[in-house]
């Protein structure tokens, strides 16, 4: 591994503005950020990035790796080779595993088979269901980024996938968030009604409507928005700090905003899926597309840039979902029958260097959406998320002028064949080399799988 880089000639993304600077940096870390056009001979190797923007490597909030279990879908070596192909040096990996991470044993244990695999750096979620209550205080000290918690009861057949992950009643759902604000620790939701939506599935298929516009209509913006005023109420109640993930619609995100404004602590992520595509665009996919919450109607989706633009959404992360093409197929003859979810890792950057180029955010709103909040909000901003002296050497170099088309047979991840949502679409930004603490582990579409081990584990400042 080398340890002297310099990036010269490059306009690199520093103190909230692009700006014309070199980059020096030893042994993995930001020594030193030079503005201007200074030639000075360097005893290292020199990166010449003309023409390029230089950004923090991203952090992904919001990712499903799922190993230990479900190998068939993704494993870490695949995962964090397709985060690097997407500008990710920083995989924060939620708690679906068999069995979930909800206490420290199984945490450690799934620390210990993803590290040797990891390409870039992981952090990792805790579960936290009726049943962990009490490990709450032991999984923050084994340093997870927060905790995860589905408002259900664990769908039929992933029973294994879901234990210690679930709590579906609200006085313990009250004394789990007492017990993380206890520890300063944050809960992520996913915030949908499972009353509503088990009670409407239901009438859709006695009624056999099995067809892919049922899976939409069984998941109406009541049930986001019912659980997330809930949410809003009890973590207001135990004063805890709450992540909701995947915002869908417009008037969740109206209620959000006041909720901020009345102080209550809660940070707002949306993804790609709700704001780059609706569902009118994608229902002739059927099954891959189908995601929960499901893709919401063209006129909601546009409404909800207005409040990625004016700062309601702290973050946007790509709830990475892959499956193999044989889970998903069933879904063409019964919707219900597919798994929810597809692979996001390698689109969720080039869609929002497209975003920037089409003039719907600015560059400094998708660093701020990628880079900077994740770090902020998951405390690891005192290496991750910046680029500024002291840090990791995490960087992205991009092409801002060069256009392609999306190509799933050209991902990483093991769900190529089912990654449609985006395929063949054509954007503008390319991101040619990502480097993580100063080496490149992307360059031009290719990760190299020798690169295994050389991702750490990071963990919040206490
Ligand atoms: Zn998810």
């Amino acid at each position: 591994m080398k340890r002297k880089l310099k990036i010269v000639n490059a306009d690199v993304f520093a103190d909230g503005q692009l700006k014309k600077a070199s980059i020096v940096v030893n042994d993995g870390i930001i020594e030193e950020i030079l503005e201007g056009d200074r030639f000075e001979p360097f005893d290292g190797e020199i990166l010449d990035c003309t023409g390029k923007i230089v950004l923090p490597g991203s952090i992904d909030t919001h990712v499903h790796i799922r190993e230990p279990g479900s190998e068939e879908r993704e494993t870490f070596l695949t995962g964090t080779m397709a985060a690097a192909n997407g500008g990710v040096t920083t995989v924060l990996e939620h708690p679906i595993s068999v069995p979930p991470p909800y206490n420290s044993e199984i945490l450690e244990n799934r620390i210990n088979i993803a590290k040797p695999q990891m390409v870039v750096d992981c952090g990792f979620y805790g579960a936290l269901g009726t049943e962990s209550i009490g490990n709450v205080k032991d999984m923050k000290e084994h340093g997870i980024v927060s905790f995860k918690t589905f408002l259900q009861e664990p769908m039929k057949g992933r029973e294994r996938e879901f234990k210690g992950l679930t709590i579906s009643d609200d006085y313990n759902l009250l004394k789990a968030m007492e017990e993380a604000h206890k520890y300063d620790m944050m809960m992520a939701f996913h915030a949908e009604n499972d009353d509503i939506i088990k009670g409407i599935t239901k009438e859709l298929t006695d009624s056999g409507r099995v067809d892919t516009k049922a899976h939409y209509e069984s998941r109406p913006i009541v049930a986001e928005i019912e659980c997330i005023i809930k949410l809003l109420v009890l973590a207001k109640a135990a004063d805890t700090r709450i992540l909701i993930c995947h915002i869908t619609t417009s008037e969740a995100m109206k209620i959000l905003k006041t909720a901020k404004e009345q102080g209550i602590k809660v940070i707002v992520e949306t993804c790609p899926q709700y704001i780059f595509t609706s569902e009118e665009e994608c229902i002739d996919l059927g099954p891959m597309a189908k995601c929960n919450p499901p893709i919401r109607k063209k006129d909601d989706v546009d409404k909800i840039w207005d409040y990625i633009n004016d700062g309601t959404v702290d973050i946007i992360g790509s709830d990475h979902g892959p499956y193999i093409i044989e889970e998903k197929m069933p879904g063409y003859d019964n919707i219900f029958k597919a798994p929810a979810g597809f692979p996001g890792l390698e689109t969720r950057v080039p869609l929002m260097l497209d975003a920037v180029n089409k003039g719907k955010m600015t560059l400094a709103k998708m660093v701020e959406l990628i880079c900077e909040n994740p770090a902020k909000i998951f405390k690891l901003d005192h290496k991750k998320g910046f680029i500024k002296p002291g840090l990791d050497a995490d960087f992205m170099i991009v092409d801002m002028t060069k256009s392609y088309t999306i190509d799933k047979n050209k991902m990483y991840t093991k769900g190529r064949d089912v990654a449609e949502l985006f395929n063949e679409r054509k954007v503008q930004g390319y991101i040619e080399k990502v480097i993580l603490r100063g080496n490149t582990v992307m360059e031009d579409g290719v990760v190299k799988d020798s690169m295994a081990g050389y991702g750490q584990l990071i963990k919040p400042y206490q």
